[in-house]
């Protein structure tokens, strides 16, 4: 069979392995078929379009058309892959298919939105994409007040950058933490006062049972009866990865599509990454594991194989209030915190009770050149 790569996906996974296999080969033939328009745009971008004031459009970097030409791929954009078989290395997709020689797959992750009860849960917005921000961000820039669900990184970022664009915001989690997998709760005490202080409405340790339009709000009803008013609800409670074309052709699944050091798939040729793809037990959704992966998978796709391998990697939280850079096992309850304090910001150290070896580290502010040293002395993922 001659050489053909089939990714599915055009988010920054799939473009990224795009994009490393052309450094690698320019020739190759590369179809890359996708749900969505295939408009290359940073997703993390999404975290400042209303402070911003950017619509859908101002994110895009590259046009599909533009990002085919470039990268000398086939671009089939707008269509839904519907089944995969292993066995023939074809992919279906309407009444049509395509021979893979290898198949990539790179279906990201969706807003996972919980089964409230009432008559407006169809309202909920999610922001997991370009496409679910360019279907809101009308609504969005009109309304005056926002409720936004999970007090996650995306949940905390959102709520600030839409607070900072004017909006009277409420941020609701039933944890007792903001960011609490991510921060030990003496940083998420500090992150909570910026935010208050500047007029953002947090709920702790609430927990929403059900959404309800009246007239021009929504109500949203807690399970303690009390109920909250707002103009818009976003869901930022987290990811579920995009599994089913995986599951339904046999391929293993855990949480996410399971793969090895190689990004190889229990089906031969079939290989996976980006937020649908759980290596060692995790899922990673975050831009610089996949691009790790995707440099890695490029080499093995063009005939040298090569293991992926993941430094510890430094999560940026996009919180201007509270800017905080950070690493490793960050809320772990064997964990000596170390802490200093200085006047362009705090360095917090994380040490393992028994090891005394450095686990994780969170800086803030102008500390950020402490991070690069501190994140040399983490293992590897
Ligand atoms: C608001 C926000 C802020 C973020 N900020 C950061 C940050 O600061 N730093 C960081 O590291 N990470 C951040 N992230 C996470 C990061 O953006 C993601 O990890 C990354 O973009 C995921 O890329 P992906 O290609 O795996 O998935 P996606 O971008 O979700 O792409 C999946 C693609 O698969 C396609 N697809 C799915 N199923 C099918 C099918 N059956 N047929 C055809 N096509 C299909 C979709 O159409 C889409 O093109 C942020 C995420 C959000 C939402």
């Amino acid at each position: 069979m001659d050489k053909h790569i089939v990714i599915i996906g055009s988010g920054f996974a799939a473009y990224q392995l795009v994009k490393s296999l052309r450094k690698l080969n320019a020739e190759t033939p590369i179809t890359v078929i996708t749900g969505d328009n295939g408009d290359d745009y940073s997703k993390p971008d999404i975290s400042h379009v209303f402070s911003k004031q950017q619509t859908a459009n101002d994110l895009v970097k590259q046009t599909a058309s533009e990002f085919a030409s470039a990268n000398n791929i086939l671009l089939i954009n707008n269509t839904r892959v519907d089944a995969i078989d292993t066995k023939s290395k074809t992919i279906h997709y309407g009444s049509q298919s395509l021979v893979y020689s290898e198949l990539v797959l790179a279906t990201g992750a969706s807003a996972f939105v919980p089964g409230f009860a009432g008559n407006a849960t169809d309202e909920i917005v999610t922001l997991n994409s370009l496409v679910e921000y360019q279907g809101q961000q009308d609504k969005l820039a009109r309304a005056k007040s926002v409720l936004v669900l999970g007090a996650g990184l995306i949940g905390t970022e959102i709520a600030m950058d839409l607070a900072s664009s004017g909006k009277q915001v409420t941020l609701c989690d039933k944890a007792a933490n903001l960011m609490p997998t991510l921060l030990p709760p003496f940083i998420s005490a500090s992150l909570y006062q910026a935010m208050v202080e500047k007029g953002i409405n947090i709920q702790l340790n609430r927990t929403v049972t059900s959404i309800n339009r009246h007239h021009q709000q929504l109500v949203i009803s807690l399970a303690d009866e009390q109920h909250i008013e707002s103009d818009v609800v976003i869901a930022a409670m987290g990811l579920m990865p995009n599994t089913q074309l995986a599951q339904q052709a046999n391929i293993r699944v855990n949480r996410g599509i399971v793969v090895d050091r190689m990004m190889q798939t229990s089906a031969p040729s079939v290989f996976a990454l980006g937020d649908c793809a759980e290596l060692d037990g995790k899922v990673r959704a975050f831009i610089q594991p996949a691009m790790l992966c995707a440099m890695a998978l490029a080499k093995t796709l063009m005939g040298t194989p090569n293991p992926v391998h993941l430094p510890a990697s430094l999560i940026k939280a996009k919180t201007p209030w509270l800017p905080l850079h950070l690493s490793g096992d960050t809320t772990s309850e064997n964990a000596t915190w170390e802490v200093t304090n200085e006047p362009d910001g705090l360095i917090a150290k994380a040490f393992d009770k028994e090891t005394a070896n450095l686990i994780g580290f969170v800086v803030s502010h102008d500390q950020m050149k402490a991070a690069f040293p501190l994140l040399r002395l983490l293992p590897a993922e």
